[in-house]
């Protein structure tokens, strides 16, 4: 698309008036937000004209299973020891290279029309996912997962190798390795994830601490909760992001905190999965790092980083008063701060960053009356006003519309039916 001047967009900095603003995007950059920006500035870029909408940071999610989205609504009202070993396992051992094609399709659509434009992905079939990531334009963290108990010994051999050979797919895809969590991992594969972290500078993407058997089983197996074991193996630090973190100890949080590590939280699958309430107001209170993800459809049941966040700051506020975890803050967990885990340059809107954003549009009823955007946004908005979706300096989504968006859902239900024998 080239360059693009969307003219006249209504910006807001946190605590600020709303503010008129030209921001002119050339290539997948911000260049120039300023009050003014001539279009023979622009260069003959394209012309928005902006005056409904504000410009706000996209969605980052911290923390999906895209694909997942093909088991929606398939296995509900259960915790999560039985809907992971009665339904949800033995239903992905079915899946296949196209039907994970399929799945991330849909969940990718998803995710565009609720606003998001990156996703960190523990999932199998990487490789169908990255290709549909590259195909619809947004951009993504793909784990290769590393799970003893659904692995070969070859299986898990041939995943190392693959990190080791590789830095990074593209400009959009980048590669994590993907331990699927203390209690699917062994001591000695884990030691090797670290390692490979470490030795290769990759994330290292891990669901901790999500339940309380999980943590009970830990302390079994290995004496110490799995935030200690983390620790003891040597591979709790910076690089860590760790999905989940419900069941902290004031121990827990304290090596946490202290090491860097990030909490991906996830309270609407863990509510759903009764596997309990993250303490969101202790954690911040700890100086824990935290942003936000949505969990897979299978037990969220969508992907809207919109609704995780509204609930992560009300949850805060009941935990730790009504000013604890205020509109701007919450933001934040959900943008710029996945953002910069995932090595994004991206998450504001601000020149030199990486073009991505929503037009929402500001005469939605959520919107008005506009006494504080960010506060309309976070509390009362929902993906409903977000009109076009911007990614890379491309839209993505325009108009409320993402290209064969009728085709991708009508082959996502079709293939959804065949695979649940309907
Ligand atoms: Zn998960």
């Amino acid at each position: 698309m080239g360059k693009i001047l969307l003219k006249s967009v209504l910006m807001q900095n946190v605590g600020e008036k709303p503010m008129r603003k030209d921001v002119l995007v050339d290539g997948n950059k911000f260049s120039k937000i300023s009050d003014q920006v001539s279009p023979e500035m622009a260069g003959g870029a394209e012309v928005v004209d902006c005056k409904d909408f504000a410009l706000l940071p996209a969605f980052y999610n911290g923390h999906t299973h895209a694909a997942m989205n093909l088991l929606r609504g398939y296995a509900d009202d259960m915790e999560l020891s039985k809907w992971l070993n009665e339904y949800i396992w033995p239903f992905e051992a079915k899946l296949t290279d196209k039907d994970i094609e399929i799945g991330s399709r849909l969940g990718i659509l998803e995710m565009i029309k609720s606003g998001t434009v990156f996703f960190a992905d523990m999932y199998w079939h990487r490789e169908q996912t990255m290709k549909v990531v590259e195909e619809m334009g947004i951009r993504a963290t793909i784990g290769v997962t590393i799970a003893d108990n659904l692995m070969t010994e070859e299986g898990l051999n041939a995943n190392f190798e693959f990190l080791k050979n590789h830095t990074g797919e593209s400009e959009r895809v980048k590669l994590s390795v993907m331990p699927h969590s203390v209690y699917a991992v062994g001591e000695k594969n884990l030691k090797r994830c670290i390692e490979m972290s470490e030795q290769e500078n990759y994330p290292l993407h891990i669901h901790l601490s999500e339940t309380a058997s999980e943590v009970e089983n830990c302390i079994a197996q290995y004496g110490c909760s799995p935030v200690e074991l983390l620790e003891r193996l040597g591979g709790l630090n910076r690089m860590v992001q760790a999905a989940h973190c419900v069941h902290f100890s004031d121990k827990d949080m304290e090596i946490f905190a202290k090491s860097g590590a990030t909490a991906i939280l996830n309270p609407c699958s863990n509510l759903k999965l009764s596997s309990g309430i993250p303490l969101i107001a202790k954690m911040m209170d700890a100086g824990v790092n935290i942003a936000l993800g949505t969990d897979g459809a299978s037990s969220n049941n969508n992907l809207d980083m919109h609704e995780e966040m509204k609930l992560a700051a009300l949850l805060a506020k009941v935990q730790g008063g009504a000013e604890k975890l205020p509109a701007s803050e919450a933001i934040m967990m959900a943008t710029a701060r996945v953002a910069e885990l995932n090595g994004i340059n991206a998450g504001l809107i601000a020149e030199g960053k990486l073009a991505d954003g929503l037009l929402v549009r500001l005469d939605n009823e959520r919107m008005v009356p506009c006494h504080d955007l960010i506060s309309n946004w976070v509390y009362s908005a929902d993906s409903r006003s977000i009109d076009s979706v911007i990614c890379n300096g491309r839209f993505v989504m325009r108009g409320g519309h993402v290209d064969g968006e009728e085709d991708i859902l009508k082959e996502a239900e079709s293939c959804a039916a065949r695979l649940a024998g309907r």
